[in-house]
């Protein structure tokens, strides 16, 4: 599902240049559970926001689902997130002013799916990741495990091929983490791919298989 050749990122602040990626060579294949793990600031979520269609590379080829994206323009890019792609991320990235339900249905307000059929989607989501009890909840009344759950929800609900978590545990506590991590793996289970971003070994672990990166680069 990802075909990624020779990809760098180059990010320009001011007079500075910072090489974030320096040729990144990788291939994903469709129902694969990828860790990408290595240190701070090694390029991991420079990397997830390629394979994300978040932004583009500075050179190099990538290929998603058979189409290559490097080329398309913004709106088409964002299509591509919307409708093919959960994200996951650290700081969960809910809107604090939405119930959990409305938070997860936003997706698929943007993709154009009617109220009702969004909120039967959304309450089913919500009831996979065992939040049937909290749909009103704002993100202030949950904990930080229930957040992140809510933000999985939301990431399953527009039925994505591809589910990229950057640092999903990050910010939670073992039991928590535990909670997430075994709702990735009933993800992968029933065949989604997915890429966890971590610098975690022991949640790197979880994965069929790691890769690491080190200064742009991934190594062994
Ligand atoms: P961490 O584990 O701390 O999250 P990371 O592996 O995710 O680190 P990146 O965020 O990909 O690292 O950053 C890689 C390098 O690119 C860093 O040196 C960072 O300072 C730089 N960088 C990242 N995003 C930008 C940006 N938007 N503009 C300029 N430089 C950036
Ligand atoms: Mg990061």
């Amino acid at each position: 599902i990802i075909e990624m050749t020779d990809v760098r990122k180059t990010y320009a602040t001011g007079a500075l240049e910072v090489a974030a990626l320096r040729g990144v060579s990788l291939r994903i294949a469709q129902g694969e559970y990828v860790a990408v793990a290595g240190p701070s600031g090694s390029g991991k979520s420079t990397l997830m926001h390629i394979i994300g269609c978040l932004d583009v590379p500075t050179s190099g080829e990538y290929v998603l689902a058979g189409g290559d994206v490097t080329t398309l323009p913004e709106a088409h890019l964002a299509d591509i997130r919307n409708r093919r792609i959960g994200f996951v991320f650290q700081q969960f990235n809910l809107l604090p002013s939405l119930s959990a339900c409305r938070n997860v249905e936003l997706p698929l307000a943007y993709a154009g799916v009617t109220p009702s059929e969004r909120r039967r989607r959304a309450v089913e989501a919500l009831t996979r990741v065992g939040l049937a009890d909290r749909l009103a909840h704002r993100p202030g009344e949950l904990s930080g495990g229930q957040q992140q759950r809510v933000a999985v929800a939301r990431a399953l609900v527009t039925d994505p091929a591809l589910i990229l978590a950057d640092e999903p545990t990050g910010n939670l506590d073992s039991a928590a983490s535990a909670d997430v991590l075994a709702l990735f793996d009933e993800l992968h289970a029933v065949g989604r791919t997915i890429v966890l971003i971590t610098h975690e070994v022991d949640v790197a672990r979880r994965a069929q298989r790691s890769v690491l990166i080190r200064d742009g680069r991934l190594a062994a």
